[in-house]
């Protein structure tokens, strides 16, 4: 049987870059994908436009339990636009520094892959999922058709977030197979589901908002953005960026809290007077807050407040001051996330300690490596995670 000098798992970002940086050295290298497709993932991130990097990298923007590790291997953004642009990969510049590619397509950057891998004399088999790796002299694969002996073998399959797409926990397996500690795996960028029925009411109404995570009294994270309520609880993209903090938090406490500030852009004060001073004489109450909130809002506002006036006459300044206070602290229950079928991404996987940052071979085995979200680094929404499976895929080829 062939001893293919190199055999990636996985045709996702991570293996697609390690195979053509390999494979630009001179190196003769096999991807094997599952999927009919490779990238799929690519193809549907940034809603289908993929927000392939960011223009301002910090360490701090990257998670893990052994933080110098992505630090060590995060490469800076100007190299990686040059690397996108060498492979054919023209970019632009988002809001807030996201980085998409020019023809905001993210199928075009798939397409533009998989033919510099081809080009360079990648193969790449489709319709292989691996199931079994074993090491004795080479590494042993097993797909449900065919095996494989590889000298040298790259884990590039990813993680757990997503499986509809491909994700599977083979990377995981193997590297626990080769005695790797994994850091259990959690959702993360996903949304949250709440236990109360009258946040359910809200479904489709969506405001910028500041959120406080808070879990047993304490305060976890906090950001503002859009929340999006939803028949489940809460998604939207300030949603996204603290659910990592309440996925990590709701595997330790039972319970956990948001508390949304649905009117940031006012002081209490300024509410306050703005409400007392548009109070009519005799209206509806729900109607007349109608012309500051969403009715869906106002309906649950006024339900948590248990009024029993009906009508703004009956209205005083004790009344004002608990709608001010439920506008700028309207707490949600948090008792979950939307899992991993519904994650953008999966914070834990394989310990990083057991990696060398500098080659990404593991300390455990020689000859075995693991690039991309199969590791134990997890990054914030606005093209960090897509950079971290760049980054690491040059830092592979760099040390081979
Ligand atoms: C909806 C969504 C939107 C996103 N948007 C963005 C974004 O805009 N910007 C950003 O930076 N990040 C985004 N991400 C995250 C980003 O896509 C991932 O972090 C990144 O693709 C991970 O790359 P990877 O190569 O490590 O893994 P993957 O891209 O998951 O690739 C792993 C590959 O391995 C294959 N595989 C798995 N198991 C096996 C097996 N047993 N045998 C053979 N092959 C196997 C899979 O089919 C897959 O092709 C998004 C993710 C999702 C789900």
């Amino acid at each position: 049987m062939k001893i293919h000098p190199y055999i990636i798992i996985g045709g996702g970002a991570s293996g697609l870059m390690s195979a053509i940086l390999l494979a630009q050295k001179g190196k003769e290298v096999l991807v094997l994908e599952k999927n009919a497709q490779i990238g799929k993932k690519i193809t549907i991130s940034g809603n289908g436009k993929c927000n392939i990097t960011h223009a301002h990298i910090t360490p701090h923007r990257f998670h893990s339990q052994n933080p110098h590790f992505a630090q060590n291997i995060i490469v800076e953004y100007p190299y990686i636009k040059g690397l996108l642009e060498s492979l054919g990969i023209f970019t632009h510049e988002g809001k807030e520094g996201r980085i998409y590619p020019m023809s905001q397509n993210a199928a075009s950057v798939v397409d533009i892959l998989e033919y510099q891998a081809l080009h360079l004399g990648v193969k790449i088999e489709k319709h292989q999922e691996v199931l079994d790796v074993k090491k004795e002299k080479f590494f042993t694969l097993t797909t449900p058709s065919d095996s494989f002996l590889a000298h040298k073998l790259v884990i590039a399959s990813g993680n757990l977030a997503y499986p509809q797409l491909g994700s599977s926990d083979i990377g995981l397996t193997i590297a626990q197979s080769f005695h790797h500690p994994i850091i259990p795996p959690l959702p993360s960028l996903v949304q949250l589901t709440s236990p109360q029925k009258e946040i359910y009411q809200l479904a489709g109404y969506k405001q910028i908002a500041t959120l406080t995570l808070y879990c047993n009294g304490d305060q976890k994270a906090q950001t503002t953005g859009d929340i999006l309520f939803a028949s489940y609880g809460v998604s939207g993209l300030a949603v996204l960026d603290i659910s990592r903090f309440a996925s990590l938090a709701l595997s330790h406490y039972e319970h956990c809290a948001i508390k949304a500030d649905l009117m940031p852009h006012w002081s209490k004060k300024a509410l306050h007077n703005l409400l007392q001073s548009t109070l009519p004489n005799d209206k509806p109450i729900a109607l007349w807050l109608e012309g500051f909130i969403h009715k869906k809002l106002a309906r649950v506002i006024l339900g948590r407040l248990k009024l029993t006036v009906q009508t703004t006459q009956s209205l005083n300044a004790k009344h004002i001051n608990a709608m001010v206070y439920e506008l700028k602290n309207f707490e949600i229950e948090i008792n979950g996330t939307q899992g991993f079928k519904g994650a953008e991404v999966a914070m834990g996987g394989v310990d990083t300690t057991t990696i060398n940052p500098q080659t990404m071979e593991s300390k455990l085995l020689k000859n075995l490596y693991f690039v991309g979200e199969v590791l134990d680094v997890d990054g914030d929404r606005g093209g960090f995670n897509l950079h971290f499976a760049w980054s690491s895929a040059i830092q592979l080829a760099r040390g081979l």
